[in-house]
């Protein structure tokens, strides 16, 4: 996949000290390789490849970082430009104002299915979609809207089979004014390959009923042939945006990092399988991410690249393992998880830490982590050196004067003792924390 075959040049430049221009222009040659063979559009990949050098030569980029990593940093924040930057919503009219939303794309590439998801997404916000099959041409298709439809516990209005979309599309309208739904969604008939009577059938439904949205959906699993389609699609009737289906299917990402580069408009959601759940709304970050299979390692980068000296981590760690870990150790360890934002940041950031969810609800706790932070170093700062150093001379005196100096209970300073223990002993237990924050030895 583009992941693994990314991951592997970035991993070919790890060690090699400053990268030099040719550095860059090399590794940027296998990224173009890796882009084309994902089927991202020629045009894009030219583009892409330009903007990473210039912005990877022209820096002073390798200061903090290793090599790999500031390619790593400059190629994810390029993705994200390039996927548009900002998640795009579908714009909708307030209150009971009727929004019509027209489905477009060719036949399987996921319309009625995705049509049904985003009901169930409306719906969950408090809207009142009806969903219009404006498919005439398989009966099969009105069905599966019916049955989709009743799934979602979402109306569904349908007439024959033997009548004219735009009729059924103007109906369907009506019977929302009556009946209280203020989204319609109409769900319109594709076509295996782009055609007249397609694009003709969609520029009449789109002139006569007033549509507000124009959602071309298509299947990411067909790569360059997705951003043709979407071209053409544009083109032809005007789309406000997409929805690009199968993304669960696709390991190469073509489709998502050429669409809104070539037809100008944004990616809306992404459908990951065949469920009624599976619709989510697109974010150009993750998606980038996705690609180069680096999850929220990337965001850790970002955030160590200006703070965290890897050297140091890598001292630390080894002291760790000697369990020569002392107080003064602790201390800049502290320092760094302040600079770096916090406990409650890193902690989301972590993966597999199982924090996340708990951290991210539960503020009080955190702010409250972070207090005894600031505590814990008062009282380490009031130690002399000695006591910092060997943590084993801290008898009750040492503590008594520690806890004055600190203007804090004694039971505060027994309290911290205890910590830094444990923490010793976790650390000693995750090896690998440390390697986290430090980069040269972690997994880039
Ligand atoms: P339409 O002809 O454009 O209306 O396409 P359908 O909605 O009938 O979908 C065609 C096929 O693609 C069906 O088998 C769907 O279950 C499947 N499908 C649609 N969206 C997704 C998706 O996001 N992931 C996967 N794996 N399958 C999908
Ligand atoms: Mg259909």
């Amino acid at each position: 996949s583009l992941s693994d075959k990314l991951q592997n040049i970035f991993k070919n430049l790890r060690g090699k000290g400053r990268l030099s221009e040719s550095d860059v222009k090399a590794a940027l040659r296998e990224v173009k390789m890796a882009l084309l063979e994902a089927d991202v559009n020629f045009k894009v990949v030219k583009q892409f490849v330009k903007s990473v050098e210039e912005r990877a030569i022209g820096q002073d980029v390798m200061e903090s970082l290793t090599p790999g990593q500031m390619v790593i940093k400059i190629v994810n924040e390029e993705m994200i430009k390039l996927m548009g930057s900002e998640t795009t919503e579908i714009a909708l009219k307030s209150g009971s104002e009727i929004t019509v939303i027209m489905m477009a794309g060719l036949q399987g590439a996921g319309k009625t299915t995705t049509t049904a998801k985003l009901a169930g997404k409306f719906k969950a916000q408090g809207r009142k979609p009806l969903l219009v099959a404006c498919d005439v041409y398989r009966p099969a298709a009105v069905e599966q809207l019916k049955i989709n439809g009743e799934k979602q516990g979402v109306p569904v209005f349908a007439m024959g089979t033997n009548q004219n979309p735009v009729d059924i599309a103007k109906a369907g309208i009506e019977h929302a004014k009556s009946n209280g739904n203020n989204i319609v969604i109409l769900d319109t008939a594709g076509r295996l390959h782009v055609d007249e009577d397609m694009m003709t059938e969609l520029q009449n439904i789109k002139s006569s009923v007033g549509v507000d949205q124009t959602i071309l959906v298509v299947d990411s699993m067909t790569g360059q042939d997705a951003v043709n389609v979407a071209s053409s699609f544009d083109e032809k009737i005007g789309i406000d945006g997409v929805i690009l289906t199968k993304l669960d299917g696709d390991t190469r990402g073509g489709a998502a990092l050429s669409i809104k580069a070539v037809t100008g408009k944004p990616i809306l959601y992404a459908g990951m399988g065949e469920k009624l759940s599976d619709l989510e709304q697109f974010h150009p970050d993750r998606m980038a991410s996705r690609i180069l299979g680096m999850g929220d390692v990337l965001s850790l980068i970002e955030k160590a690249e200006a703070q965290i000296d890897a050297d140091k981590a890598a001292e630390m760690e080894k002291k760790l393992r000697k369990a020569e870990f002392d107080f003064n150790d602790y201390l800049e360890y502290m320092g760094q998880i302040k600079n770096m934002g916090g406990l409650g940041s890193i902690m989301n950031m972590l993966p597999g830490m199982g924090f996340a969810g708990k951290i991210k609800t539960d503020g009080v706790d955190m702010d409250e982590a972070e207090k005894n932070l600031k505590r814990t170093e008062a009282i380490i700062l009031s130690m002399n050196n000695a006591e910092r150093s060997r943590p084993d001379i801290l008898n009750p005196s040492r503590k008594n004067r520690i806890a004055r100096g600190a203007g804090v209970d004694i039971s505060e300073v027994n309290r911290v003792v205890k910590q830094f223990e444990q923490m010793k002993k976790m650390m000693k237990q995750m090896p690998g924390m440390m390697k986290q924050f430090g980069g040269k030895k972690g997994r880039f």
